[in-house]
């Protein structure tokens, strides 16, 4: 088999189209493939997707290809101009990569397929190219991701603040409850930031939307309700949040318990913070042994763990009323311990009462939202290799805005052999 019959097969080339050369240099590890076409061909006109005789071509272009046999590999083509009656003269549409890019669609799959799993700094070095490059194809791949979103609110609504530097730098994030996306990143974490996103939707539009789980954090609240109507039924303190002011609240119990014990030379408490803050099934067996021994002690903490697990179950209802009947027993036990953190968590609860019972309603469950948020911790300890603010916007939209990223191949041929016409027998040109 000849070299170049063997590279055209490796690379899937097709007639009319074929390998007419192809140059190795080891020393450079890479391998140049040149490609030409037959001459009895029509090219197809990029507009009316006529074919039509070919015109001439234009300047060669090179694509990097995927690797072979470690070699950096480039494909070398001049693409037909064709000349169409309709049209006058147009370059055909290229198969091998989109315009400019410089790269084959093949190439730009594979690469962000790793980038998916990896920082930039891997995935470049993984894909032989350089940072700057391995960037730019994500870039591009984010933008063709969001010209193809459909413009549409999700029904449920997420939206959460991330501090994404020291120094109290936030950026806004509304996701897809849904689906599991992030829709929206925006600087800051005030009214308008929020407003931003809503602003991109009709009246109409906005009607539709039947939930959107925050924080309690007045500028969304404010924001929520100058666009959604009907906001207040639809705003849901989600369960993420709300917990979390509990479970700050035992830890503020064990933290001074400890303090005083340890005033004692009692060391109990030590090394116990993760055992009352996670989940008891989340425990090692080892642990819940431990845990086991440290509860049936009479702890402040121990008291404050149990009142954080009972409010757990709150979060089960699926009727109004039943969820106000259970916070209200809660309440009166939490507000009766005698433990200030835990007492100043269910005043803070009763306060926004209201926005918490419509989870019975709306039932969001804030698993996608938790899964999003692994997610940008990966982001942001990645993030190093970010030169800017702009760089881990694009970086959250590329891991979590469920955007289609991938070039697209052109469903048609672009080349034909040029049909056998009868009533041109015999006829020379
Ligand atoms: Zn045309």
């Amino acid at each position: 088999m000849e070299t170049t019959d063997f590279f055209a097969d490796l690379l899937g080339i097709k007639r009319p189209w074929f390998v007419v050369r192809v140059l190795t240099n080891h020393c450079q590890k890479r391998v140049d493939v040149y490609l030409d076409h037959e001459r009895n061909i029509q090219a197809r006109c990029p507009e009316c997707q006529e074919f039509c005789s070919v015109y001439d071509h234009g300047i060669e272009r090179e694509y990097r290809h995927l690797d072979v046999c470690q070699l950096a590999t480039f494909i070398h083509v001049c693409l037909p101009r064709v000349n169409c009656s309709r049209h006058g003269v147009r370059q055909i549409a290229s198969e091998f990569g989109e315009e400019r890019s410089g790269i084959t669609n093949a190439f730009e799959r594979r690469l962000l397929d790793v980038a998916q799993v990896c920082d930039i700094q891997a995935a470049a070095g993984l894909c032989n190219v350089g940072w700057d490059q391995c960037w730019g194809i994500i870039e591009r791949a984010v933008e063709r991701g969001m010209s193809r979103k459909p413009h549409r609110i999700p029904e449920h609504i997420g939206v959460d603040e991330k501090s994404i530097a020291k120094g109290h730098v936030y950026e806004t994030l509304v996701y897809d409850q849904q689906h599991g996306t992030v829709e929206f990143v925006c600087d800051d974490r005030g009214q308008a930031s929020l407003e931003a996103y809503y602003k991109q939707f009709d009246i109409k539009e906005l009607a539709d939307v039947r939930s959107v789980a925050m924080d309690m954090w007045d500028p969304y609240i404010a924001a929520t309700k100058a666009y959604i109507p009907e906001a207040e039924k639809k705003i849901v303190f989600d369960r993420y949040h709300i917990m979390k002011y509990v479970v700050d609240a035992v830890d503020a119990v064990r933290k001074d318990e400890h303090r005083s014990l340890m005033k004692n030379g009692v060391d109990t408490l030590k090394g116990t913070k993760y055992l009352w803050l996670t989940s008891e099934e989340n425990l090692t067996e080892d642990r819940q042994k431990e845990f086991e021994e440290l509860k049936k002690r009479k702890l402040k903490v121990a008291r404050a763990w149990a009142i954080k697990e009972y409010i757990r179950s709150m979060w089960d209802y699926f009727y109004e009323g039943c969820m106000r009947k259970f916070f209200a027993h809660w309440y009166w036990w939490a507000t009766h311990c005698r433990m200030e953190p835990m007492i100043k968590a269910a005043e803070t609860l009763k306060r926004h009462l209201d926005n918490i019972v419509t989870h019975a309603k709306h039932h969001v469950t804030n698993a996608l939202g938790e899964s999003i948020n692994s997610k940008i911790e990966k982001i942001k300890r990645m993030a190093c290799g970010f030169r800017n603010r702009n760089h881990y916007r694009i970086a959250i939209y590329f891991h979590c805005g469920g955007l289609d990223l991938y070039p697209r191949r052109l469903d048609k041929p672009t080349l034909r052999i040029r049909p056998f016409t009868p009533q041109l027998v015999g006829v020379t040109h």
